[in-house]
């Protein structure tokens, strides 16, 4: 094998040495408190105080995060993919005073075993250019609501909450326990002049995943077929001129009962429950007060040790639109042809 110097350099020379030591013999692992996992292995245990962050963090922010690991954890720390900081600590007696100083600097200390863990997320305003609400604002609002839930485990089984600002999904919200989606509603308005200064015409056509841009050679443009836009923004990603974003009709949507997990059951795509919510910042209370709603009912009727979906799968959709009070309409029905099982295939779905 040629050896470079490109490249990272193996992984495992950047575990920790407790990590490194147990790597491939981990015999067991415990929830001692609501932040608190507990691995232990031949070489001794491994304590992972798990801190949630705002996501969004100032340099001062992270000189202050790190400066902890250096003084409870020989500066071992690593950021999970929901933008959790895990702190890997190996002295039991470093943990308490740890968690004591995250709570006077205002970091919550929970996520683990069954509670809400941080949220996973897409761009939203801060940086990308065709989103249809915010995410971090949406998810700080529903963060702060839930707040109990992160730090506590008094879930039915953990929860896993992920945003996306668009119907791309750069988030992979499509396998959440609840997924909140920014959906845009009309078809993009063409700026023809914008598009004949700044557009590779052709790229333009050629992205559109369901073939409704069509070149228009006599205005040196293009042109929509409206009944074929599915408002998926694409387009704009390619061109200026595709003006995608509605301020009076974009919005959210939300979808329950996925999971990545294969743990019982198979993993599940999320289902539509709520098609339209309003965008309305800085809180977004339409929905945070949805979520909330779909939360404290799998809370009160799940059996302990049901994800969100399993518990909608026992009792069925028909039932969770009655006990939630959430109106159904035709527009939440899923119909993907390669699903396994969809509403109007499932015996247990009457209406
Ligand atoms: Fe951009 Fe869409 Fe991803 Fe949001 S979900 S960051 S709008 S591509
Ligand atoms: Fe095509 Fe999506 Fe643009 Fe509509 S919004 S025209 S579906 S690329």
């Amino acid at each position: 094998m040629a050896v470079t110097d490109q490249g990272p350099i193996p992984y495992k020379e950047q575990l920790p040495p407790i990590v490194r030591e147990n790597y491939g013999k981990w015999e067991y692992h415990e929830f001692p408190r609501p932040g608190v996992l507990k691995h232990v292995g031949p070489a001794g245990a491994l304590y992972s105080v798990r801190v949630g962050t705002p996501r969004l963090l100032a340099v001062d922010s992270i000189r202050e995060l790190c400066a902890l690991a250096d003084k409870y954890c020989d500066g071992y720390l690593r950021f999970t993919t929901r933008s959790n900081i895990e702190y890997l600590v190996t002295d039991e007696a470093n943990v308490e005073p740890l968690i004591a100083e995250c709570h006077e600097l205002g970091y919550p200390v929970g996520g683990t075993h069954h509670a809400l863990t941080n949220i996973v997320h897409t761009q939203g305003w801060v940086h990308c250019h065709t989103p249809a609400t915010d995410a971090s604002g949406v998810v700080k609002a529903i963060m702060d609501d839930l707040y109990e839930y992160f730090v506590t485990d008094a879930l039915p089984h953990k929860l896993h909450i992920s945003m996306a600002c668009c119907l791309n999904m750069c988030g992979a919200a499509h396998c959440s326990d609840i997924a909140v989606v920014g959906i845009h509603r009309t078809v993009p308005r063409i700026d023809h002049d914008m598009v004949r200064k700044s557009t590779e015409i052709p790229s333009l056509v050629a992205c559109c995943p369901t073939g409704a841009i069509r070149p228009d050679p006599k205005n040196k443009s293009v042109k929509v077929v409206d009944e074929r836009c599915m408002y998926c923004g694409n387009c704009y990603t390619m061109s200026p001129g595709m003006h995608i974003m509605d301020g009076q009709n974009d919005g959210l949507a939300i979808m329950i009962g996925g999971k990545v997990a294969n743990a019982r059951t198979n993993p599940e795509f999320s289902r539509m429950v709520i098609p339209f919510l309003p965008n309305n910042p800085p809180r977004w209370p339409e929905m945070t007060e949805a979520v909330h709603g779909i939360v404290d009912a799998w809370v009160q009727n799940a059996h302990k040790g049901e994800r969100l979906g399993e518990w909608i799968e026992r009792i069925g959709w028909e039932r969770f639109f009655s006990i939630t009070g959430i109106p159904f309409s035709d527009k939440l029905i899923d119909d993907y042809i390669f699903s396994r099982e969809s509403f109007r295939t499932s015996a247990a779905f009457k209406y």
